[in-house]
């Protein structure tokens, strides 16, 4: 942090709906600082994504990373349009790129639901739902994505990357997390290896370095589930998992399933966390199809901005940041506690404006 007190947020709002969520996320923040006194914010919003790309040619300005590298973390809507694309057919995706340069290489998926929040699932254990999905965010089946071998009009090859490297950290950085939970009485204290080790050789790879680490770990238990059987499982009984890592294409996937167990992707939010950065955007993408109508639920982006708080808390052990991301979750669930806020997604009236108000009354409360 730049002085004790000041927090230097790269804010990138991107596209879409990206923009439109952003808002209130920022100005719960800043609710949250005046709360609390003892921090503040500066933010420096960076443009960048499909609007950039498409005025400029370059969806990610050189100027924009090297800013964003010198905050103490950064906040991002998100990013790409359906109509803005390389020749090649392939959107732009300068978040990918993101993590990329600044290798967060965990991005954590928190599954949670809470009272009068509407989920699809009747069985009453799935509106307490508590677990974490981390995708793998560096390799695996995206690694060739910049590189594809397409010969002609005949073939296209993409190649999938699994490292000791990143396998290690990422299962590392998945046990610390059961252990962390287990301590504060969240789940039983156990990482769940999800792949496709009885086909693919990267997979069995994978599979034997997660059962390495977890030995340094003997406190937490761990397991491997397919991802195919994951996919059932998150339908079925979701409430069955507390941590799982996955590869980065199984994690995209899988985070949208879950995401939907929670309400839909309005509600979802993520981080993307690295040795010395982080980014913090929700689940969802730029939704072109309900941009500019209001119907878009700021939910997922408030709560990355809670997990933006907690990571800030973790970071600098300033215990009043730490709080404040228990407080930004709190109003959330305030907001929705009494079943009367529905957002659109869920076939409900509640939009942008309806959202924030009653998420920012609750904090002000
Ligand atoms: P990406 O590939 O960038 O992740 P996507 O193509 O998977 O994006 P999204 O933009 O996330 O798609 O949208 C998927 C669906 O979810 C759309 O119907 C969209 O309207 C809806 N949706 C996404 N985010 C929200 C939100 N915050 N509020 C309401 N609906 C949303």
């Amino acid at each position: 942090m730049a002085s004790s007190n000041s927090i230097h947020v790269a804010v990138l709002p991107g596209d879409g709906i990206g923009r439109e969520v952003m808002e209130p996320c920022l100005a719960c923040l800043d609710a949250l600082s005046l709360r609390h006194g003892g921090f503040s914010f500066s933010f420096e919003t960076l443009e960048s994504g499909a609007v950039v790309f498409r005025e400029t040619g370059v969806a990610l300005p050189d100027e924009v990373v090297k800013r964003a590298v010198k905050a103490d973390v950064m906040l991002l809507g998100a990013m790409g349009l359906p109509d803005v694309r390389y020749p090649d057919g392939r959107e732009i995706t300068p978040q990918i790129e993101l993590r990329e340069i600044f290798d967060l290489y965990a991005g954590v998926r928190p599954v949670e639901t809470f009272p009068g929040s509407l989920v699809p699932l009747k069985d009453p254990r799935a509106a307490k739902l508590d677990f974490v999905l981390i995708r793998e965010n560096t390799e695996g089946l995206f690694h060739s994505r910049m590189t594809p071998q397409v010969t002609g009009d005949e073939e296209a090859r993409e190649t999938m990357l699994i490292t000791r490297k990143a396998t290690e950290r990422l299962a590392d950085f998945g046990f610390r997390l059961a252990e962390r939970r287990k301590a504060r009485g969240r789940g039983e204290g156990r990482v769940t290896c999800v792949d496709k080790a009885n086909v693919f050789a990267a997979f069995a790879f994978m599979r034997k370095i997660f059962y390495e680490r977890a030995a340094r770990f003997p406190g937490i238990k761990a397991d491997h589930w397919y991802v195919d059987a994951m996919a059932l499982s998150l339908i079925r009984n979701p409430w069955n998992w507390d941590v799982m890592i996955t590869e980065n294409m199984f994690g995209d996937i899988l985070s949208d399933a879950a995401a939907a167990l929670m309400g839909g992707m309005g509600m979802a939010p993520s981080a993307d966390i690295g040795d010395r950065h982080a980014l913090f955007q929700p689940c969802h993408g730029t939704a072109p199809d309900i941009m500019g109508t209001g119907k878009a639920n700021p939910t997922a982006m408030l709560l990355s901005g809670a997990m933006m708080l907690d990571w800030l808390g973790e970071t600098t052990g300033d215990e009043g940041l730490a709080q404040a991301g228990d407080d930004l979750r709190d109003a959330v669930r305030c907001a929705f506690a009494n079943g009367t806020l529905v957002p659109f997604e869920v076939g409900g009236s509640a939009g942008l404006k309806q959202v924030s108000d009653r998420v920012l009354e609750a904090l002000k409360a």
